[in-house]
């Protein structure tokens, strides 16, 4: 089973005066097959641990490590990365002219799995995953994320999740902006995904509602750069109830 080790990481970014430190040593293990849900205020600094993992050329590691399976992750190119089974939703935000979805899956999934796809096959996958995804299949033949809603986004990217079947998959923010019957049905995707035991999930959000459709292993409270709390499921219940108050004033 693949593990996901980060050890102390300390990030900063490079503000007006000067680099700004962020994250302040993360400590944080996912194993393959595991739920785990980062949760925390706004500015805590949880999109700069996504980023940073999937290697944003933006973030500067100052500091720790990132091994998977004992392999540095922090030494990887963002392909690299994909290939060794690290999935980033947010790797390809950018609109893709002239690359329909369709042949920007089958692209990322030939990296990915090292070899292409035997085309008949490959329809059928898509078409299945698209169906359960309940995505209009023509969503297959539009550019990628020219003109995309914030759900098609989001089904987008959990649709990738479905056909690239990473080791380790991080979602950032992935219930922002998700109508009641959007959440639910990209939920189901990510709880389809990970009914094979095969995906060790990190859930970054700001929000407790989608840890209604998916219950995570493990909690880990997020503030001031830093895992402040972790605990099982019954800590996004406290932090639903209480909000992140208590966490601010104490460290951030
Ligand atoms: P979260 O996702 O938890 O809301 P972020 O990781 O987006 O938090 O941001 C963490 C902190 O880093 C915020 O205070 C934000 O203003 C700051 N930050 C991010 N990028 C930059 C930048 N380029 N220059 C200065 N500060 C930045
Ligand atoms: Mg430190
Ligand atoms: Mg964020």
């Amino acid at each position: 089973m693949a593990t996901l080790e980060i050890r102390d990481l300390h990030v900063s970014v490079e503000a007006e005066n000067g680099p700004r430190e962020i994250l302040k040593g993360v400590d944080l293990t996912v194993k393959q097959g595991e739920t785990h849900a980062i949760m925390g205020p706004n500015g805590s600094g949880k999109s700069t641990l996504a980023y940073s993992l999937a290697g944003h050329p933006k973030y500067t590691v100052t500091g720790g490590t990132v091994l998977l399976d004992g392999e540095d992750v922090l030494e990887m190119s963002v392909d690299e990365r994909a290939k060794a089974g690290v999935f980033l939703a947010m790797q390809y935000p950018v609109e893709v002219p002239g690359v329909s979805v369709s042949n920007f899956l089958r692209t990322a999934a030939t990296a990915v799995r090292g070899e292409a796809p035997k085309l008949r096959l490959w329809v059928k996958e898509v078409k299945e995953a698209m169906a359960a995804l309940q995505m209009d299949p023509a969503f297959a033949e539009r550019n990628v994320n020219e003109g995309f809603s914030g759900g098609e986004k989001k089904r987008h990217e959990i649709l990738q999740l479905e056909l690239l079947k990473p080791k380790i998959a991080i979602l950032d923010e992935t219930d922002s902006g998700l109508d009641v019957d959007a959440l639910r049905i990209v939920s189901e995707g990510i709880n389809r995904v990970r009914s094979t035991g095969e995906v060790g999930t990190l859930l970054v959000t700001h929000y407790t509602r989608i840890l209604r459709y998916i219950k995570p292993d493990h909690v880990h409270v997020f503030a001031g750069g830093r895992i402040v709390e972790s605990g099982g499921a019954e800590l996004a219940d406290k932090l639903e109830e209480e909000g992140y108050e208590s966490y601010v004033k104490g460290g951030a």
